[in-house]
């Protein structure tokens, strides 16, 4: 068990991405040659994890592998960004998390995610990591492992005053109201938030109106991402819903830039804890900005060394 407080806590996923790239998709029963063969780590939980570990939070990985040579990689993948394994369980009984990755010449893709493990974290493990949930300071989940997990880790973390963040992705429809109330910090994009109101959303003007639907839900407040346009963010005691925009910048690869945000904004709300929200955006919109502007997820993540001081 870990001895000091930690900053953030991430119960999620962890996947393997093997990816191909090829002139073209292969059809049913045909076999293909690729010219470029890569492994990326990613799983929506571990890439926030591994962005809030690299802008200096002291963080911890909740979550399942399997007891084969991805999950032992995954854990090394861990160590090497600081994080936390003490609670990142490995088991025999299903394969680490894998997304296979097909990508054709005009950058289409064909992708099959097999979450494996990631399925098998349950009570158990969150029971087992309560003390540590406890003494957090932040605890963020999405919905990439078993949905009764994600919500029992918000609902413990709310029960010990500990902020959670929530971020609903990818959005399954009629997700159960409790989600809403165990959420201080209710964080999604465009679509998970066209999919859980029904509404379109591809304007800051309809993120204004959905944003204002999901905080009727009961969460604290809520911020939808909104790619090269930032985000908005509303909060109940305040009836202003506030777009906070963005840096230009040439993005060359925007994979994981949700993740990169949602990690940044557990960074600092762990660290300024009275800091605006607004604020906090505003400066996750530019950790979310760089790591655009480099190619892969967790690879493209800024370092808090690679970032100006008024960020930190
Ligand atoms: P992904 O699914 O690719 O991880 P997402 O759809 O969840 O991304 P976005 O809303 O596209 O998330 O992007 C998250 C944040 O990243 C934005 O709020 C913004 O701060 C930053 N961002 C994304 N694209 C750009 C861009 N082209 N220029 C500047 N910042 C960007």
């Amino acid at each position: 068990m870990t001895e000091e407080a930690l900053d953030v806590m991430v119960v999620g996923s962890c996947m393997t991405d093997l990816v191909s790239q090829a002139p073209r998709l292969p059809k049913a029963g045909e076999t293909i040659h690729g010219h470029k063969f890569f492994i990326g780590f990613g799983g929506k939980g571990a890439n926030q994890c591994i962005q809030a570990a690299r802008l200096g939070a002291k963080t911890a990985m909740v979550c399942k592998v399997g007891k084969d040579f991805f999950g032992d990689n995954y854990i090394q993948n861990f160590k090497d960004n600081g994080v936390n394994t003490d609670f990142v369980g490995q088991t025999s009984d299903a394969a680490t998390g894998a997304a296979s990755i097909i990508v054709n010449s005009a950058g289409e893709n064909a992708i099959v995610i097999v979450a494996g493990a990631n399925m098998l974290l349950g009570s158990e493990e969150l029971q087992n990591a309560l003390p540590a949930i406890k003494q957090a300071k932040v605890l963020v989940c999405q919905l990439e492992i078993s949905p009764q997990t994600s919500l029992l880790a918000l609902q413990m973390a709310q029960e010990n005053k500990v902020k959670t963040i929530f971020n609903p992705a990818p959005a399954i429809p009629d997700l159960d109201a409790a989600f809403y109330r165990a959420s201080d910090v209710f964080c999604c994009n465009e679509s998970e938030a066209e999919l859980l109101t029904g509404s379109s959303v591809v304007n800051v003007e309809d993120a204004h109106r959905a944003g204002r639907e999901l905080l009727k839900r009961g969460c604290r407040s809520v911020v939808i991402t909104l790619g090269p346009q930032g985000c908005v963010v509303l909060e109940a005691e305040e009836s202003a819903s506030k777009h906070v925009p963005t840096t230009a910048v040439t993005a060359v690869d925007t994979t994981g830039a949700g993740d990169s945000f949602t990690g940044a904004l557990a960074f600092y709300m762990a660290h300024y804890p009275t800091m605006p929200l607004e604020e906090m955006a505003r400066r996750a919109n530019r950790v979310a900005g760089v790591s655009v502007q480099a190619v892969g997820t967790q690879a493209s993540y800024p370092l808090r060394k690679d970032l100006p001081a008024e960020l930190l």
